[in-house]
């Protein structure tokens, strides 16, 4: 090969090793590191001349910085592949001793007798905290998936209001049957008997009370919250849960709208109720599409609409939306815009249902605007 030859080759060398998009080094069949592109330098925090000619375990953390020469001697023996042209995921260390996860692809390269090792690694640290982040939102949000199941909301109600309501139609039927014989005494019984019917009416008041307290947990823990990721958070978990493929839905909301003052967790169980319901009212639309706006009313109100393209709100509901059992679903038990109104108001806003341009549904609900800026992490 001419000598040409070889500057133009390292040239090009050089030039794939400062641009590579993912991190790449290569190795010989000692393990010493002969390349380390610039993204390897800022993945792992070392220079080139850190690390070339020294042994790869060096990037490595656990058992393979102990056992990684005898992979290689053990390939070199073998021809098993492990790992090279599989890729796997694994832990790397950085200069500063810190670990993370990495995707690893290996390939290989004989020239003579020799061999050299390529690999492209990627860090997955974001990944890793997005899925870590996902996670813990579903976790919280696991109450209130629990709640609008139908049978486990219907079994506690039926259960806990049976109680008062049983001892209540005991106590007027009783006071019905005196009233057959109206003496003095008797009066004096159904007075007694109206009164504990009266009680028991409260209790079963209370009931219903509680539960929607605890539904919408009690005291709101408002705080100043940034709009854009509570939404898409909240569209995230609908798709994951009902499959991403299943209708179009785009967010569009200016950069510059103001961060909202709320329980994020609740209102994101708004979020997602309204979306599950219009998905599920889209079920016979061809172009199921959803479409996400928010904009500020007044001076201290943010208003958020979800739209939907679906056949709209049916009559037979319409005037009752917001009450429980409001339904059109055979398993709907018509909780669930009960609970967002709920929700909403708890929060100062307000909800509403009106129809969209298209024919469809168009839920809007208003929230607080906070003060002041928020703390960005
Ligand atoms: P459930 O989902 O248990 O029926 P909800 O209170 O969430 O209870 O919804 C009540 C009813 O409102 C639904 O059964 C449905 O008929 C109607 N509804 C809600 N959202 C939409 C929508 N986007 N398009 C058409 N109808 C809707």
């Amino acid at each position: 090969m001419a000598e040409m030859d070889v500057d133009a080759l390292h040239q090009h060398f050089r030039s794939i090793m400062a641009s590579v998009p993912d991190a790449m080094v290569v190795i010989n069949e000692t393990g010493a590191i002969t390349a380390f592109s610039n993204t390897s330098s800022t993945l792992f925090g070392y220079s080139e001349d850190e690390v070339l000619g020294q042994n790869v375990s060096l990037l490595m953390a656990g058992k393979d910085r102990a056992n990684h020469d005898t992979y290689i001697s053990r390939y070199l023996q073998t021809g098993i592949r492990k790992i090279i042209g599989i890729g796997r995921t694994v832990t790397a260390r950085r200069k500063d001793g810190t670990l993370f996860p990495i995707d690893l692809k290996i390939g290989e390269a004989k020239i003579g007798e020799h061999y050299l090792f390529t690999a492209f690694m990627r860090d997955l640290t974001e990944q890793r905290r997005n899925e870590t982040r996902m996670k813990a939102l579903q976790a919280e949000l696991v109450h209130f998936s629990r709640l609008s199941s139908v049978g486990t909301m219907a079994s506690a109600l039926a259960h806990e209001l049976n109680q008062p309501l049983t001892v209540v139609t005991n106590y007027l039927e009783a006071a019905r049957d005196l009233l057959d014989a109206p003496d003095e005494e008797a009066m004096k019984m159904i007075q007694e008997a109206l009164n504990e019917a009266a009680k028991q009416s409260v209790r079963a008041g209370q009931i219903v009370r509680k539960l929607r307290d605890y539904v919408s947990r009690g005291e709101v823990d408002k705080r100043p919250t940034e709009l854009v990721p509570l939404i898409s958070d909240a569209i995230e978990l609908v798709q994951t849960e009902m499959g991403e493929g299943v209708c179009r839905i785009s967010i569009s909301i200016a950069e510059d709208i103001p961060d909202v003052l709320v329980d994020p967790i609740q209102i994101q169980q708004v979020v997602i109720n309204i979306v599950r319901n219009a998905i599920e009212a889209m079920k016979d639309t061809d172009d199921c599409g959803i479409k996400l706006s928010a904009s500020v009313v007044g001076e201290d109100m943010v208003m958020i609409s979800i739209e939907d393209n679906g056949p709209g709100i049916d009559r037979d509901v319409a005037d009752q939306l917001f009450k429980p059992q409001a339904s059109t679903k055979s398993t709907g038990m018509g909780l669930g815009l009960s609970i967002c109104k709920t929700i909403v108001e708890a929060h100062g806003g307000t909800i509403e249902a009106v129809s969209a341009a298209g024919g469809g549904t168009r839920f809007v609900f208003t929230l607080e605007r906070a003060e002041g800026t928020h703390d960005r992490d």
